[in-house]
Formats: C-alpha cells, structure tokens, sequence
C-alpha cells in the first residue's frame, strides 16, 4: 500500500472512532481533504482511495487543478473554497467550487450576491468567523453574526451551510470549538438548517469532532508535508 493510502485509511479510521465516541456515524461527517500545493494527480490519487472532497484555498492555484480533475474524473466529487477570496476572483471560483468555507464579510457577501442570482442550485456557503478581537483576522465578528446571517438567508442564489472556524488562535483548541458549537446552536435559533460547522485540521480534528464538527479540513496528515 502507498504511504498516501495508508495515511488516508489511517484517518477515515480515527474520523470514524471519533465519531462514533460522538455518538455519530462517519457519513455525518464531510471529510474535505486540503489539496493545495500538491498537483493534480495527487487529487486522482486520493479519488482511487474514495475521497470525495477537496478543499484548495487560492484561486490561482485552485482553478486550473479543479478544472483538470472536473473534467476527467469519472466519480463525482466536489472542490470546497476554503482560504480568503478576493472579490474579483469571485467569477473564477464559481465555475468549480461547490461550497464555500470562507464567507467572512460584506463586500464578498454583495458579489456572491450578485453573481449567484438565478442559480439553478443555490451556492453553499459557511460563514467564517472571527473569534478574536482583532479585526485583521478574517471573519465576521461574533456580534455582527445574527444579522450577517440574516442576509445570507435573504440571498436566493445562496444556501447558508452553517458556519467556519480556523483554529490555532488559542493554545487550547477546545476553547475555540466550544465558542463555535455554541455560536452555531444559537445561529440555529434562525436558521435551523445551518447546522454544519467547518472546524478541525490535521492536528486537532479528533477534538473537533467531539465538539460537533460536521466538515473537517485535513490537509497535512492525509497528503505529507506541503512541498
Ligand atoms: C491549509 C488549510 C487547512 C489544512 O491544514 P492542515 O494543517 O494541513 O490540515 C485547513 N483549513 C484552511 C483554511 C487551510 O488553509
């Protein structure tokens, strides 16, 4: 067996332990695998294996991979946009991303807006949020959530998945998981079928799971070392 494939078994195993220590089934869990930096055959690689979704956080490098691996794999699959995405990249991302993890302020929020109007299936989205007191770090503040999140309701061409957390902030990453969990049961006072939550990466996903992630980012730990 490949050390690619025996690092993939080896965390759909743990994704699945850890589930069921949840009290959950693995297929309640999207395991979204972090493809950035590598080529596009690694993505085949990983689609031998079973894997169904990607995740890439950079237009540039994203686009003519996503495009490659869209128009020749015979399984379906979807790629997850999960890094900050400029507005005039918008378009591009469009036309091979399926969900979008990084939702996290108003001027993306409008140009979703408008290039998702008519859809025919409504665009995915997860709102980031920023749980820090530091503007600079992407995501929507904790108090502007409600009302953020009532915009995304308001927008036909966008389906509001629940919301997103990039960890590592605190030392204690149970901190950041517990804040999220309790921020998604609140926003689903609102809005009860936004109830995926994106949190939890290749060292803390065991974790992440217990406190109710839905959507894991694993990059490193499935594919190696970023060349
Ligand atoms: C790269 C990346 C990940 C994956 O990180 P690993 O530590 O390699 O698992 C997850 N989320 C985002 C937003 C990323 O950019």
């Amino acid at each position: 067996m490949s050390e690619l494939a025996q690092r993939y078994n080896q965390i759909v195993e743990q994704v699945s332990a850890a589930a069921s220590a949840s009290g959950k089934s693995a297929s309640d869990i999207t395991l979204v695998v972090v493809t950035k930096n590598h080529p596009p055959q690694l993505v085949f690689d990983l689609i031998a294996l079973g894997a169904r979704d990607f995740g890439e956080n950079r237009d540039q490098e994203a686009a003519p991979k996503a495009k490659e691996v869209l128009a020749s794999s015979p399984e379906k699959m979807r790629w997850h946009f999960i890094g900050q995405l400029q507005t005039n990249k918008v378009r591009s991302v469009l036309d091979y991303a399926d969900l979008i993890h990084s939702l996290d302020r108003e001027s993306l929020l409008v140009e979703l807006q408008k290039r998702t109007v008519g859809r025919a299936k409504p665009l995915g989205v997860f709102i980031q949020v920023n749980l820090t007191e530091d503007p600079a770090r992407g995501g929507v503040r904790v108090d502007d959530l409600d009302a953020f999140a009532t915009k995304v309701l308001e927008s036909e061409g966008l389906r509001l998945e629940g919301l997103m957390g990039v960890g590592g902030l605190a030392k204690d990453p149970e901190i950041e998981f517990d804040r999220l969990a309790k921020l998604s049961t609140k926003l689903q006072n609102i809005a009860p079928e936004a109830n995926s939550l994106s949190m939890g990466m290749s060292a803390d996903f065991e974790v992440a799971i217990g406190y109710g992630a839905t959507h894991l980012r694993i990059g490193t730990a499935i594919t190696g070392k970023r060349p």
